[in-house]
């Protein structure tokens, strides 16, 4: 079987060092096994997304030299293959509407904290009144779901995680202003694209088990994971979560030499001021 990865960035701004050593994995990982290395643009947030950083992502990867298989793919001009797949999902009513705001959910004291917020309380689970006219986002019902699969499991590297999708409550499949959400664009698309492995970074580790879950509800193969560490500054902040970090553009303006900084990350030598981030 031919190996296939990808690189996937949000065009939401410009590339920094922690994505170069994503993609230089991701790329790594497929030329060392003679597979194919894919770029991939998700730009489905119509409120972040410019096309001006989709020309920055092309340009740092060819100043990089990392150079990618076949067309690159624009997650936009995918829209229908994720409402099919949403579709899907309606007929068996494993998601349902919801009605609710941000400032809603904020406000309900019973919404615990999940991975990546406060967890959806359910307000909307189980409407009777349903004006679809009204904007509305679409959610996954993780228990019914998670009662029709039974437990799944993924590989990251060598170890078997067992998933815990309900640990993030429902999660948006369709957002009101955005056809889709990450979590349904990419499980779609890495098994429309053939990835075999997903080389990414470990703050996307926890989002795998609502992947693997979408795979078995949707019939899609299940790629190898590898999460690999974050790049972190100086002051042990990790790139991914800090603004402002120093972009590929900028170390492009000051001087530096491609080749060097690509051969450097390669052997484990961060730039100057950055190390590998602890898991
Ligand atoms: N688009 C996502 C990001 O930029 C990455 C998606 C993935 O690798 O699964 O954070």
């Amino acid at each position: 079987m031919q190996i296939v990865t990808r690189f996937a960035p949000s065009p939401t701004g410009r590339l920094h060092l922690g994505h170069a050593y994503s993609a230089l994995l991701a790329h790594d990982f497929a030329r060392e096994a003679g597979g194919a290395f894919l770029l991939r643009i998700e730009d489905i947030d119509p409120g972040r997304a410019r096309t001006e950083y989709v020309d920055g992502i092309i340009a740092d990867m060819l100043w990089l030299g990392l150079e990618w298989d076949d067309e690159i793919v624009y997650q936009s001009e995918r829209l229908e293959t994720y409402a099919e797949a949403l579709e899907r999902l309606k007929e068996r009513r494993l998601v349902y509407p919801c009605f609710c705001t941000r400032a809603d959910i904020a406000a309900s004291v019973a919404a615990p904290h999940g991975p990546d917020g406060p967890i959806y309380p359910g307000t909307c689970r189980g409407l009777a009144d349903l004006d679809l006219a009204q904007p509305h986002a679409w959610r996954l019902d993780v228990a019914k779901a998670m009662a029709e699969t039974g437990p799944l499991y993924w590989m990251d590297e060598q170890t078997e995680v067992q998933a815990e999708p309900d640990r993030f409550g429902d999660v948006v499949l369709a957002r009101k202003d955005a056809p889709a959400s990450y979590h349904l664009a990419v499980t779609v698309d890495d098994a429309a694209l053939g990835v075999t492995d997903v080389v990414r970074g470990r703050d996307l580790y926890t989002c795998t088990d609502i992947h693997r879950l979408l795979q078995a509800l949707l019939e899609l193969p299940t790629p190898l994971y590898h999460h690999h560490a974050l790049l972190a500054d100086a002051n042990g902040d990790r790139l991914a979560k800090r603004h402002g970090a120093p972009t590929i553009a900028d170390l492009r303006d000051a001087g530096t030499d491609p080749a060097q900084l690509v051969e450097g990350m390669r052997a484990g030598q961060m730039p100057a001021g950055y190390s590998l981030a602890k898991a």
